[in-house]
């Protein structure tokens, strides 16, 4: 806010242009200058509620409602990121694919509503487990992606377990009692083939996290070389077949 003698025009457009909101002319009215104050704070106001909106827009955009951890897009945007980072560093991405074991029996017998409180406890443990800059999504139903920048196969496989364990350690407080609950983790190191594509090694990830299902469950698996190789030409495949629908007259 300018408070002026000096009323010449040139001067006020000058002041105003320098960054002053609204100026006042000497004598100037108390009773003016708070009314112009609140006005001023009005815009402020404004502002500070356009911003907040931008973000909580932002924040949806990106989380899921359930759980608030990043949504299914977003997860997999961070491992594209995380993955070009690796390649450059020479680095290695953990990824690891975690789905709740027989989820539709606890949805069954509870009701989703407390599925849905399931849900929300094993998110909260997974977070609690992992650091700071390691990231987790919900990829899927009640699957969650979980990725760990600079986490080699040796490290992977310890977490993995570490998780199975503390997720299935004690029973999960919900409003209908205690309910046990386990998930089962299938996982890749992106540093065991750096070429890889993310179709490719989440494919490989899946057929990891199948055989913990099928080997019984509350358990990790790795992806084996040959998890990968399957994938790879499944996910060669796949994409050559788009390419031709695509281009159907790309050879003419
Ligand atoms: P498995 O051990 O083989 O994983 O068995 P499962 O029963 O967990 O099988 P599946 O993964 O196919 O079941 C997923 C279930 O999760 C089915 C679906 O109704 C339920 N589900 C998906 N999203 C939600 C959700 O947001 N809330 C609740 N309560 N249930 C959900
Ligand atoms: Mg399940
Ligand atoms: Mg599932």
């Amino acid at each position: 806010m300018l408070l002026t003698a000096n009323d010449k025009v040139g001067n006020l457009i000058e002041g105003l242009e320098s960054g002053a909101d609204d100026y006042l002319t000497k004598p100037f009215h108390p009773q003016e200058l708070r009314a112009r104050l609140r006005v001023g704070l009005r815009m402020l106001d404004l502002e500070t509620n356009l911003v907040e909106a931008r973000e909580n827009l932002r924040f949806k955009a990106s989380h899921d409602a359930l759980t608030s951890i990043w949504n299914r897009g977003a997860i997999i945007e961070l491992l594209e990121r995380e993955l070009s980072r690796a390649r450059r560093e020479g680095s290695s991405v953990g990824i690891l694919l975690a789905d709740i074991d027989h989820f539709k029996t606890i949805n069954g017998t509870r009701g989703h509503l407390v599925g849905d409180e399931v849900l929300r406890a094993v998110t909260g443990r997974l977070k609690g487990e992992v650091r700071s800059y390691d990231a987790v999504g919900r990829y899927g139903g009640e699957e969650f992606l979980i990725l760990l920048p600079g986490c080699d196969n040796p490290k992977l496989t310890a977490k993995a377990g570490q998780l199975v364990k503390l997720v299935g350690r004690s029973s999960i407080e919900t409003s209908a009692g205690p309910v046990p609950a386990t998930i089962s983790i299938g996982g890749i190191a992106s540093g065991d083939s750096p070429h890889a594509e993310l179709k490719s090694l989440l494919r490989a990830a899946d057929t990891a996290l199948y055989r913990a299902k099928v080997s019984g469950r509350n358990r990790s698996e790795m992806a084996r070389l040959s998890d990968l190789e399957i994938a790879t030409s499944t996910a060669g495949a796949a994409a050559l077949a788009r390419e031709t629908v695509e281009s159907p007259t790309s050879d003419k």
